[in-house]
């Protein structure tokens, strides 16, 4: 690695690892030759694997980004007219919320203030006073870095005899989720976040319900969302032969195989390998909080329980303001401004996900950078004491 080039810490477009890199810079391959229809057939099949979905489930890779799979999840679940229950944390509820309503769909908004997330208790009683269609939330809302009870909102849902939809984009192949074992119905995301890969692919499984939700459908939705459209290509090349509708982004589809393997390779079996990845996102994100916590600096999410893995969203102590950015960036580490519309100038986002989770030195230069650069801007920073306090939980045995 180049020390020269700052390291990109920003809830992604994350690092990615040297085989993905390699594997995104090949010539581009036709989305019909015999080498990429295997490499598309291979990638659907972990695609399953990494977010531990059933064998009956449906993998989807379609060229795009998180908000496309954000829609298409949001119009073929549900006709206008019906019920959902939106779990919202942040600027990607709010966006969920917004999606949902231009569907005609009649929202239910379950929110909480800035940093909490909403307690099971309402959620339950939101599900309760009418009939939902499909509950949706947001796993790690990147706004906030608050992160949901995924398996208790997947199983409220089923309760209720709601389908269940999570937005993975900051989790996926980070957090802890295994879709078959909660019955989680769809879980989506985006190739430039935890998953690790370039941008510009929008993934996501989608349960046997969530298929016949789409099927039951009165009103389809926009053909190049439609889950029915693109079930029979990704069904075809998973089949092992191709399929037209719209030509494949075949270079990521390419470099995706690669990470996927290179995810999914390190242990024994699909499941010990994700299990041993959410263990290093957990480990990575507990050095951080340590680091922070030496730093002074505070977390939005309001309780332990609900920060992240995969990112810290931290308030700007007294004094201090974007202007740190630049600081921290010229001591090596890319990091992030606020987003949420009600505090965007007051806080800042270190994204921590992905292969940098498995390179104690990369996180311990990003912890150096950031207090370095708080530093610099006089904010008193005991650096080493940051370092060492990050180290200690890094060397913990393995995590796998
Ligand atoms: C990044 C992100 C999105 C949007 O993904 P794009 O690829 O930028 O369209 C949606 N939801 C969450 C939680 C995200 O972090």
């Amino acid at each position: 690695m180049n020390d020269a080039r700052p390291l990109l810490m920003i809830p992604g477009p994350i690092e990615i690892s040297d085989t993905v890199a390699d594997a995104a810079g090949i010539r581009p391959p036709s989305h019909v030759a015999p080498s990429f229809i295997e490499a598309f057939g291979e990638a659907l099949e972990a695609l399953r694997e990494v977010w531990c979905a059933g064998p009956d489930s449906q993998p989807f890779v379609v060229a795009g980004g998180g908000t496309l799979a954000m829609e298409a999840a949001a119009t073929n679940l549900l006709d206008p007219g019906e019920r959902a229950v939106v779990v919202n944390t942040g600027y990607f509820g709010d966006r969920m919320l917004e999606m949902l309503r231009r569907r005609g769909v009649q929202t239910v908004d379950v929110s909480a203030p800035l940093g909490d997330a909403p307690s099971l208790d309402a959620v339950r009683e939101a599900l309760a006073a009418a009939p939902a269609k499909v509950l949706f939330a947001t796993h790690v809302d990147t706004s906030t870095g608050v992160r949901v009870d995924a398996a208790a909102l997947a199983a409220l849902a089923r309760e209720h005899g709601a389908l269940s939809c999570f937005d993975g984009v900051c989790a996926t192949a980070g957090e802890t989720f295994l879709q078959a074992d909660w019955g989680a119905d769809v879980y989506l995301t985006a190739s430039q976040k935890a998953v690790g890969l370039p941008a510009g692919l929008a993934l996501w499984v989608a349960s046997p319900a969530a298929m016949k939700a789409r099927a039951g459908l009165h009103a389809p939705p926009s053909m190049s969302l439609d889950w029915s459209v693109w079930e029979p290509i990704q069904a075809a090349y998973e089949a092992r032969s191709p399929s037209y509708f719209s030509t494949p982004a075949t270079t990521l589809v390419w470099a995706l195989r690669a990470g996927l393997r290179e995810i999914l390779d390190r242990a024994d079996s699909p499941r010990a390998a994700m299990l041993q990845r959410f263990a290093e996102h957990d480990r990575a994100a507990r050095a951080m909080r340590a680091a922070w916590a030496v730093l002074g600096l505070k977390p939005l999410p309001v309780r332990d329980d609900l920060q992240a893995n995969t990112l810290s969203a931290l308030w700007y102590p007294e004094g201090v303001d974007k202007g740190v950015l630049g600081r921290i960036k010229a001591h090596g580490a890319i990091v992030a401004g606020g987003l949420h519309p009600a505090a965007k100038t007051r806080y800042f986002r270190v994204g921590h996900m992905g292969e940098v989770t498995r390179r104690p030195s990369d996180l311990i230069r990003t912890v150096r950078a950031v207090a370095q650069g708080l530093a610099d801007v006089g904010h008193a920073a005991d650096v080493e004491a940051a370092c060492d306090a990050a180290r200690e939980v890094l060397s913990e045995a393995d995590a796998g």
